[in-house]
């Protein structure tokens, strides 16, 4: 297996040394004193609070007489998945701006939504960035919006994220937000909306990539692309930029993608398949609708067998009752379904929670009940590139990555 460097982003990182410490919940709320680093069986129930919120959220799909299996989200053990009989449900309403009507990815997508009803727009912003939203209820029933992307095709990647070494080093997003509710996931701090965007015109995108070349460009960072390829097709169009500029060295991340939607692809030299693992318990208190460990295993599997390059990531690693035996437990089961393939890993790695502070605390506010956020953090200036910026993070991150890391034998 080849190792990453930067293994830990703590690694990549100079910090200052003016942390202070964020308000924690469970001070701001009088809860018990929670050890930074220790599991605290004192934080509470994990399974009650795993389901408090979507009790207090209301759920659309009960209420409108479904199935609990369905109010899940796809059955992944069952065949994978395949959201193509949920769509329609989930995108009951589909936003497309006029300029993109008859754009070809347009009409390839909305024929795969026959039962939607389709509504012409002037502007994605306007049904996007309106007012009054609730992230978590629109998360029920997320709607599906299509425009064109204007600017900002690759910027540049975040100092949040790891390049891998990367110097020349982007991120470009397709499409923003995805299919799952996973609690700590940032895009709830920078979006006012859980609807999906696509932005069709991707070929302005390739155009963007071109000039910047070459590139180490992750282009399912604010999204999980492959989740959706049988919508969009986002993946195979990439793959086939990929195919024709050698330059270009692209790395998708998933949770719930199924390696079957790449078909009969042969895997491809400057193609990273990455999947972002948890152990199970902690799946299904905080990713809710994800597919379980066992599953995307297999998927890596699968990539692995047919001699793609794949790379693993435990990331975030989230504090949490018992979180060290969780991902003891976890590494092994990787170890275990991987066989003799885990050799041929391209890397992996792991990393603490951590989110730009900013929108931290929006965060968090949406997911008061969450045992994501019942541990301590501080806020650090944290510096990459010669940028300075500020982050929330556990006090003891770097033990938190390094302890996960032994468990993979880094
Ligand atoms: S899979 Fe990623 S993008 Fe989707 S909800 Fe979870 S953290 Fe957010």
């Amino acid at each position: 297996m080849k190792t990453s460097e930067s293994f830990s982003i703590s690694n990549l990182m100079k910090k200052s040394s003016q942390n202070k410490e964020v308000s924690s919940p469970d001070k701001e709320e009088g809860g018990p004193n929670k050890e930074a680093g220790g599991p605290n069986e004192e934080v509470g129930s994990p399974d009650k609070e795993a389901d408090s919120p979507d009790k207090e959220a209301g759920s659309p799909d009960k209420e409108e007489g479904d199935s609990d299996k369905e109010a899940d989200g796809p059955d992944y053990e069952a065949g994978g998945p395949d959201y193509e009989a949920g769509w329609n449900k989930a995108f009951s309403h589909v936003y497309v701006e006029t300029g993109v009507l008859e754009h070809p990815k347009t009409q390839r997508i909305l024929s795969k939504l026959a039962g939607s009803k389709v509504i012409e727009i002037g502007h994605y912003k306007d049904v996007f960035n309106r007012s009054g939203q609730n992230f978590k209820i629109q998360k029920n029933s997320p709607k599906l919006v299509i425009a064109r992307r204007t600017k900002d095709f690759c910027p540049l990647g975040s100092p949040m994220c790891d390049s891998f070494g990367n110097s020349r080093f982007y991120a470009s997003s397709q499409m923003m937000n995805c299919m799952l509710d996973c609690d700590y996931c940032y895009l709830q701090g920078m979006y006012s909306s859980a609807n999906v965007v696509a932005f069709a015109n991707i070929e302005d995108t390739f155009a963007e990539a071109e000039r910047l070349l070459p590139a180490y460009i992750c282009v399912s960072y604010d999204t999980d692309l492959l989740a959706f390829e049988g919508l969009t097709g986002f993946v195979s169009d990439w793959l086939r930029f990929c195919e024709s500029h050698p330059g270009a060295l692209i790395e998708i991340r998933t949770k719930a993608g199924s390696f079957s939607a790449l078909g009969s692809r042969r895997p491809q030299e400057n193609v990273i398949l990455a999947w972002s693992l948890a152990p199970d318990p902690l799946i299904k208190r905080f990713e809710r609708r994800a597919p379980s460990l066992g599953y995307r295993l297999q998927q890596m599997r699968k990539a692995l067998e047919a001699g793609w390059r794949v790379r693993l990531r435990f990331e975030p690693v989230i504090q949490a009752s018992n979180w060290r035996e969780l991902y003891k437990e976890a590494a092994l089961q990787a170890k275990i379904a991987l066989g003799p393939y885990w050799g041929n890993l391209e890397d992996a790695g792991a990393s603490a929670f951590r989110a730009p502070e900013g929108h931290f605390k929006r965060m968090r506010k949406m997911n008061k009940s969450s045992e994501v956020y019942a541990w301590p953090m501080v806020e650090a200036d944290e510096e990459t590139g010669g940028v300075v910026h500020k982050v929330a993070r556990y006090s003891n991150d770097e033990e938190v990555t390094r302890t996960v890391e032994r468990f993979l034998g880094l």
